[in-house]
């Protein structure tokens, strides 16, 4: 019989990867639930519960709050386009793989932009942001919450200091961190922050969450051109994220389902006890791969993202020999790294769902094995051991 006729099959995974994390079985379970119509009255009332929801997760009260058709890089496209124009200028910070991404996609616009370049596994300097900003008219700062590909995250508060005495929009690529560590959009007077929905939200693929303030709405109202691309123009969109409910585009229907129950699955938790749970997991794997004789890629403990974890591979050890047994052996993934630090680096998410106890002692306890079997000595049990240790202190606000 060919293959093409057979039944379906993935293998049952476990992702420890910067996305997709693994998924609660609830999620899985409302994405079997009966398909509705995209204008269903029925369904156009479930929206209102996702955008209540969605706002409650970006800490926010921004009208404009929704769930894009697309994947995190959607969110870039989206953020990005809706405010420049000709003639506009605009700041990125680049410090790894996705906020070089902003960068192009901004250079995508006839609009000139300004770079501010750092290595992998560094932070930008918002001083640099001064400098390069000053006497010019800046539409907005846009940086990375936290860089996935090179584990290092920003303090959005000094940003936002800057981009105000620039009068600039701040706009935050949040794919990485929203639900995951602690982020608010009005305290923090972020403009645009967008977010990918299969990283520390734990839903499925195939959405980006995005919130405007209203000074980012006045500014696309304001517009004397059309957005570049009609599918991720917000002002079109929001006919049917709005009020009026109308088509603009058919969502993924079963994928905001999804997005809906794992959006529930955060607020049973908590947000704080979520980000107390990730902070707590992520301390925890850290000391588990120091003991184990590894040594982390961000060298300064504050700049260090939670949700994901980069480790250095050791000399004379192959990442992808690695990678590939922890697949292999422990249907286990891990990512590596990208561009400049291709080969270099370990890319250990614990995002969402993922982030559990027992998900970081059965890796370090896989990781040894590997480890070993690749030729590297590791002290026996001293990554599992570390780990335990650190689970023996008390735990605030009733994280598991
Ligand atoms: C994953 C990620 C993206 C891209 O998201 P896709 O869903 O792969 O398009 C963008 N920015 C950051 C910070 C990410 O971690």
């Amino acid at each position: 019989m060919s293959d093409l006729l057979k039944e379906l099959i993935p293998p049952n995974r476990l992702m420890l990867t910067p996305g997709p994390s693994s998924m609660d079985p609830r999620v899985y379970r409302a994405m079997a639930t009966p398909l509705v119509g995209h204008l269903d009255p029925w369904f156009k009332n479930m929206m209102d519960d996702v955008q209540a929801q969605l706002r409650l997760a970006f800490q926010t009260e921004n009208r404009v709050t929704h769930p894009i058709s697309a994947s995190g890089s959607g969110g870039i496209e989206a953020a990005v386009l809706n405010p420049l124009e000709a003639g506009d200028e605009a700041i990125v910070c680049i410090n790894g793989f996705f906020s070089e991404r902003m960068g192009v996609i901004a250079e995508r616009t006839p609009a000139k932009i300004h770079r501010i370049e750092v290595p992998y596994g560094s932070t930008v300097d918002p001083e640099e942001v001064r400098r390069v900003g000053k006497g010019r008219k800046i539409k907005f700062v846009g940086l990375a919450h936290g860089e996935t590909s090179s584990g290092v995250v920003h303090n959005i508060d000094a940003f936002r200091q800057v981009a105000d005495e620039l009068g600039a929009l701040l706009v935050v690529d949040a794919v990485a961190t929203l639900a995951g560590i602690p982020l608010n959009v009005d305290k923090q007077r972020i403009d645009i922050c967008f977010s990918g929905s299969q990283k520390a939200l734990s839903a499925p693929p195939g959405m980006a969450p995005i919130t405007l303030s209203s000074r980012a709405e006045e500014v696309f109202r304001n517009r004397k051109t059309p957005v570049q691309s009609w599918y991720f123009d917000l002002t079109t969109a929001l006919n049917y994220w709005g009020k009026e409910r109308l088509y603009h585009h058919t969502p993924p229907i079963t994928l905001i389902y999804g997005m809906r129950e794992a959006l529930r699955l955060v607020f049973e938790e908590g947000l704080e006890a979520r980000w107390e749970r990730h902070r707590r997991n992520q301390q925890a794997l850290v000391a588990g791969v120091e003991a184990m004789g590894l040594e982390l890629f961000v060298k300064n403990p504050k700049d260090r993202l939670i949700t994901v974890t980069a480790v250095c591979v050791p000399d004379g050890v192959n990442d992808l020999k690695v990678r590939n047994q922890l697949l292999d052996d422990f249907d286990i993934e891990i990512a590596g790294g990208f561009g400049p630090v291709k080969g270099k680096i370990w890319r250990i998410g614990l995002m969402g769902f993922s982030a559990q106890r027992n998900n970081v002692l059965l890796f370090l306890a896989a990781f040894e094995k590997v480890l070993l079997d690749q030729g590297f000595h590791v002290p026996a049990g001293a990554g599992v051991g570390a780990a335990v240790r650190t689970y023996l202190q008390p735990v605030a606000v009733g994280a598991k």
